[in-house]
This record gives structure tokens, sequence and C-alpha cells, in this order.
């Protein structure tokens, strides 16, 4: 294990991960050096959750000083990988690292890591909760974080022998990663965040990583039935698992209109019956067959994984039910910040839909959500900074439905309760991110539950 004592680390970026580094760090004796672009005054709460554990604060730019006798620099998820200010550490042979790397090189216990462009943080949730019941019957504790909220370098010391570990990994933490963990799962691959890593090749490249480094003795889980990730199969090194409607031969967990079934050297064992999950969305049975797969490669017998499914009840802001009223249904899916997500969710209802999206446009195609408001929506209504632009849009993708703009996440919500009949769902599934209005995805959602407790 590095030695960190007396060393000079410049940590980028001072939210969640950047504070659980410096938490850490100055436990192990570095000396600590801070930026970030935002102003004291915009940091002032993370800045006093950790005074008198730093040397040096520089706000609002990123001086090259800050790297002079540095040993390394660690970037939290949401710095581009291009900065000039990294160009120059990389430059100077400075080494490069995020929090997920650390903990991955200083835990001793396995790590069960996933990645996909959606998905991750149900199908680490879901692992989680499995393994967790499992855990008890056979008394270990299992930890489930990364990229889902929780830094795991907060619990490297309480992680015992024995002990599991469940990461959600995204692209950024990815990209400057050079160790894998033991089981690694990629789950699918559709575009998204091409402003980071400019072309598909170099999106796939990083999730791939997640493979790079593993041995003969260590799993691959992959998505079957998504072409992209079926491409890099080649190049897994360990023992190969799939999941999916259609496994293509290989052992995993399969599902079709009817069941959940796993498939292991020949034999097919019955799991549960896809009717019987608690998870609306058809998205959510490849999510529960990744889990389902994740799971049997640490031996959870197929009746622990059906009960821990049958008590799990999704994640905060993912087609999360925000109330009844009136008969109708309002549904929180603040998560979805990309058109094809919002489309997802638009296929997850039988019902009529009135949709609620907007807020600030990634460039993305809106053709999916077209379609799919197509098939499903009875009226969409836009709201926030790209409201104009994406009635355009979906007009120029051949949209029917009735398309009303508004201002604001509120007036959207006024305009909702006006149009949604009883017997409607009212969904907010934005295919934008928020930061037009919001801090992020999750001041969004919890805004919209205000609105509609109110109602
Ligand atoms: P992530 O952690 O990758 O952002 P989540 O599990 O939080 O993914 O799910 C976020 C949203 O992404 C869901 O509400 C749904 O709209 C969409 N989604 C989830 N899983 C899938 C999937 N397997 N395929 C396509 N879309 C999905």
């Amino acid at each position: 294990m590095k030695n960190w004592e007396g060393k000079r680390v410049v940590i980028m970026g001072l939210a969640r991960q950047g504070l659980a580094l410096i938490r850490h760090l100055s436990e192990c004796g570095a000396q600590i050096l801070v930026t970030d672009l935002k102003s004291s005054d915009q940091l002032k709460d993370e800045l006093s959750a950790v005074s008198g554990l730093i040397d040096t604060v520089s706000l609002g730019s990123h001086p090259f000083s800050l790297l002079d006798g540095a040993d390394t620099l660690f970037l939290s998820g949401g710095v581009p990988a291009d900065l000039p200010f990294i160009q120059e550490a990389r430059s100077r042979g400075i080494r490069l690292l995020n929090d997920s790397q650390l903990f991955l090189e200083q835990v001793s216990v396995p790590v069960i890591g996933i990645t996909g462009s959606a998905g991750k943080s149900t199908t680490t949730s879901l692992t989680g909760h499995i393994l967790r019941r499992f855990a008890r019957e056979q008394g270990f504790q299992v930890w489930v974080g990364g990229n889902i909220g929780n830094p795991l370098i907060s619990d490297l010391d309480e992680i015992r022998q024995g002990d599991l570990v469940v990461m959600e990994l995204s692209s950024f933490q990815l990209e400057i990663l050079t160790v894998s963990p033991q089981t690694a799962a990629l789950l699918n691959i559709s575009p998204n965040h091409l402003d980071r890593h400019k072309t598909m090749e170099n999106y796939l490249a990083a999730k791939a990583r997640i493979f790079a480094y593993q041995e003969e003795e260590d799993w691959a889980v992959i998505g079957c039935d998504d072409d992209r990730v079926r491409g890099v199969q080649e190049d897994i090194k360990g023992h190969l698992l799939g999941f999916g409607r259609s496994l293509e031969g290989l052992d995993g967990v399969s599902f079709n209109g009817q069941s959940f079934t796993h498939h292991w050297h020949g034999r097919e064992t019955n799991i549960c019956r896809v009717q019987e999950s608690p998870l609306r969305g058809a998205h959510n049975l490849w999510n529960i067959a990744a889990a389902f797969t994740l799971c049997a490669t640490k031996g959870v017998p197929v009746d622990v994984m059906r009960e821990a499914l049958l008590d799990f009840h999704g994640l905060a802001h993912r087609l999360e039910e925000a109330g009844r009223l009136h008969g109708v249904l309002w549904i929180n899916d603040s998560i979805a910040t990309t058109p094809l997500r919002a489309a997802a969710a638009l296929d997850s209802f039988s019902e009529p839909i009135v949709v609620l999206a907007g807020g600030r446009d990634k460039g993305l195609s809106w053709r999916p959500f077209a379609e799919a408001a197509n098939n499903h929506a009875e009226a969409v209504i836009l709201f926030g900074e790209a409201a104009e632009k994406i009635a355009a849009l979906l007009k120029e993708e051949d949209c029917c439905c009735a398309v009303h703009t508004v201002g604001s996440l509120e007036d959207a919500v006024q305009m909702a309760v006006r149009t949604a009949q009883p017997g409607s769902v009212v969904l907010l599934s934005p295919g934008c991110t928020s930061f037009d209005a919001f801090r992020d995805f999750e001041e969004r959602g919890n805004r919209f539950k205000e609105l509609v407790a109110a109602l």
C-alpha cells in the first residue's frame, strides 16, 4: 500500500468525492491542496466540513503553481480530463488518480463493479439488496457505493475480511482506472456524455476499461442484447457471463415474457416470474437479470434472489410514485436526463400519459422521445430553458401529440393538473439536465414531489 505520509496531493473538485478523499488522505498524513472553480461563498459548507485538514485552497481557477512538488493529482468525476491544468500535471509526470482507483487499490475484499449507460444505480442497489439478504444468513457485510453517491473510500477502515463491495462506476471514473473489480458488469451502451468523451469509440473504450485489468479467475458480465457491448467480448480475460433475452450460448440469466432463468453448465433453473417484479418499466428486466447474474457469481441461491427482488422498491427519482390524486398517478423520473431515457419511461406505462419534459438540452436526438410520445402520450408539456427548442425538434420528428410550452417546472405541474384526466399518468421525465434551474436532478425531483404533495 502506498505511503502518503508527507506527500503533496492536489484534489480537484470539492464535492462528495473530494471531501471523502480529503478526510482519508489527511488521516494517512498527506499534505492536501484543493482547487475548485466555485467561490468560497458557494463552497462554504464544504470548506467548513474539512477545515483544519487542508493546507492550501485555490478557488475560482486552477493555478499551475499548485502542481509544484505534487506527488498525485486527484480528479473528481465531473472534472473533464482534457483541462490544461490536467495536461500540465501529465506533462510533469504527476500521477492522476481518483477515489475509485484509490479504493480499488487499497480494499482487500472482492469488489463487484457495475457500469453502463443506463441502469447502473438500479442494478447496483438491487445487487446490494439481494447480497445483503444473503449476507444476513452468512454473517458478512455488504458495502454499496461509488458513483451511486457514497464514496466507498470513507468506509475503507470498517470493511472486514469476508465482506463484499458493490460499486457503481461511471465512464468518467473508469477513464483513468488501471485496476479492475474482480467481478465486473457492462450493462449497455447508448450515446451519452459525448460532450465529454467526444466520440462513441472513446466512450465505449472508457466503459470497457472495467474489464481491462481483470485476470483469468475474474468474472465479466455483459448485456447480451446490446451489440456494442457484445463487441468487447473478445478482449475479456476472465469467465464470461451474460444476461438478457438471449444469452447466445453464454451462462448467466435470461428472461422472456414469463420468467427469469438461471443458466449454468447446461442446467436451467427458474428464478421467478416476470410479473412478480415490483419494478415498473421494461428496461428494469435487464437490470434485474444483470443483478441476478452478478449475485449468482457469489453463490446466492435462486430463492434468496426471488425473495429479495419482491421486497425491493426501487430508487428515488427513477419512475418513483410521487402521489395519486383524483384518479391521476404522478410519477417522478427526474433522473431521465436524455431523450432516450425519457422514451424508456414513456414505454413503461399502458395508461395515457401527460409527460413533463425540458430543462437544459444536451444536443441529443429527440426522435426516440417523439416515437414513444406518439405511442403513449396524450400531451407533452415542455418547460425550462430548452422548451421552445424541443418543441421545434419534436415537430421535425413528426410528434403528433398536443405539445404545450411553459416557463418553469411549477407552471408545468399546473398545466398538467388542467390537462390530465382520471386514469392518466403525469410523468416527469425531462430528457434534459436540470442545470438551468436546479442544482441537480435530485433537487428537481424533490421540488416536483413537493409540488405534487401541495396539490
Ligand atoms: P444510471 O445509474 O445508469 O443513471 P438508473 O438505474 O439510475 O441508471 O436509472 C435511471 C433511468 O435510466 C431510469 O429511470 C430509466 O429511465 C433508465 N434506465 C434504467 N435502466 C435502463 C436500462 N437497462 N436500459 C435503458 N434505460 C434504462
